[in-house]
């Protein structure tokens, strides 16, 4: 594979434009019982949708072509009738520590996010459930853009599926953690996570869904009893600040999600996880450390600190220096609370959350802001 420049198309995906189409409907999505089915009323074996669905979940093949032992007759049906996937790469860049992060788009104006995170040890991915979001957070940039849309479950999956295409590696977790709220979108979520292990055969462990706090889903996913690893952004512990920075919190306060939260560590027995952003002189105070040390005391879970990420969203909000988020971590790490700081990566291709489809917003998106306080 040749090296992308900054803003190269994605090679795998970019296909002929036959697989990768808008018009057609499209097979990510489909379960192999769906695919069977399919093979059925194509007048194929039943056999023949379950090897489709291992070209399409378990290969992450991007052409028809590639799929060598189906007969070519029922190919070219396919191929006919059928796109592979919803997706089209709108942008593609590659940052100098090896994140890929890939705009996509279904033919219209609406564009969505996906990153490939390459670690030592594992591949990573974070993909969107919401094309824009309306939770309104003041200091994300795609909480700037607003909303359009619920993604559904095959624009979810084939986001992962794009990324597996590109990695020369097995992509073996998948965060929710990019544009939009994940829980707002719960039904699809749930269906996207089920193919992603049913189908691509990834583990619910490997999974994490991140939420600003929707207590009655946090509860409702909790009842399916999956071991997904949920993160809960907090940011604040106290209420007032939490308010200013997340609308969410006018109506479920700090001390409601934080019960929700350990409710789901008991229902699932996974390990929660507290996303924390330092903002200078907003978030990062001693006060806040020492309360966020007593709010979480008792519960298994880990603080991830998340030194804010430069973007301007009319709230002058700053980063903190090195100085403050050391003597935040100390004060946790004295109470005796797990605390991990984030590895930042790709500053260089915008990589923060919504940053890069902000750039095309006035190429592609006229999206509407809600407001969650109603
Ligand atoms: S931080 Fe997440 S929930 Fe908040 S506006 Fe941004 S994408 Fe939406």
């Amino acid at each position: 594979m040749s090296e992308p420049g900054p803003t190269s198309p994605v090679p795998a995906s970019a296909d002929d434009g036959a697989t990768y189409g808008v018009a057609k409907t499209a097979l990510v999505g489909k379960s192999k019982a769906d695919l069977e089915g399919l093979a059925v009323a194509l007048g194929e074996k039943r056999f023949r949708g379950s090897q489709l669905a291992k070209w399409i979940y378990e290969k992450a093949t991007t052409s028809f072509d590639h799929m060598d032992d189906l007969p070519l007759a029922f190919r070219q049906t396919l191929a006919r009738e059928f796109a592979l996937s919803p997706l089209t790469v709108a942008d593609h860049r590659r940052s100098t520590d090896g994140v890929d992060k890939i705009l996509v788009h279904n033919g219209d104006h609406q564009v969505y996010e996906c990153v490939l995170l390459p670690y030592d040890d594992r591949v990573s991915c974070c993909i969107s459930s919401q094309v824009g979001c309306p939770m309104g957070c003041t200091f994300c940039a795609t909480g700037l853009g607003g909303f359009d849309r619920n993604l559904t479950t095959s624009e979810i999956v084939g986001q992962y599926l794009l990324l597996q295409a590109l990695s020369p590696t097995r992509v073996s977790h998948v965060v929710f953690m990019g544009m939009g709220e994940p829980l707002l979108n719960l039904e699809n979520l749930l269906s996207a996570i089920s193919l992603l292990h049913d189908e691509v055969g990834l583990s619910h462990r490997h999974m994490t869904v991140s939420t600003v706090g929707l207590v009655p889903q946090i509860r409702e996913l909790a009842r399916h009893k999956l071991p997904i690893h949920l993160a809960l952004s907090l940011h604040s512990p106290f209420d007032d600040v939490r308010n200013r920075l997340m609308p969410v919190n006018h109506k479920w306060p700090v001390a409601e999600v934080v019960a929700a939260l350990k409710d789901y560590q008991v229902a699932t027995g996974r390990k929660v996880t507290y996303e924390y952003l330092l903002i200078k002189e907003v978030t990062d105070t001693p006060e806040q450390a020492e309360a966020l040390a007593r709010l979480v005391r008792g519960n298994p879970c880990v603080v991830n600190l998340i030194p804010f990420n430069w973007v301007d969203t009319g709230q002058g909000f700053q980063r903190p220096s090195r100085d403050r988020v050391t003597a935040f971590r100390r004060v946790l790490e004295s109470r005796g609370v797990n605390v991990v700081e984030r590895v930042e990566r790709g500053h260089d291709i915008a990589a923060a959350c919504g940053q890069l489809a902000g750039q095309h917003v006035g190429r592609f998106a006229n999206r509407r802001p809600l407001s969650v306080r109603d």
